[in-house]
């Protein structure tokens, strides 16, 4: 397995995304019951630690389609095809090698 560190962030567009897996970013998570999130106002992209690596990878890829949803397609895919979209990425980056975490 090829591990893509994503700890530094991201470029998306002409913006710069942090990806924060902190302990603080998780109680954060926790408290709203979410794995992840992509926060636009403050370009950061946060992703809950409490699950194993394969599963921080779907959920880095998910946010990454919430972000490109934004900036590239004026927010106009609808949720439910954010997560099949990220979904099949995520497979196929799997079967590739390919896992997305720190
Ligand atoms: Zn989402």
């Amino acid at each position: 397995m090829h591990n893509v560190d994503i700890s530094k962030g991201i470029q998306v567009g002409g913006f710069r995304f942090s990806v924060d897996t902190s302990e603080s970013s998780r109680k954060h998570l926790d408290a709203d019951r979410d794995l992840g999130q992509c926060d636009f106002d403050n370009h950061t992209i946060q992703i809950n630690n409490k699950i194993d690596s394969i599963h921080q990878s779907k959920v880095f890829i998910h946010e990454v389609i919430e972000a490109v949803n934004q900036i590239y397609c004026d927010g106009e895919i609808p949720h439910p095809n954010i997560q099949r979209l990220s979904y099949g990425l995520h497979q196929v980056l799997e079967d590739l090698g390919v896992r997305f975490g720190k």
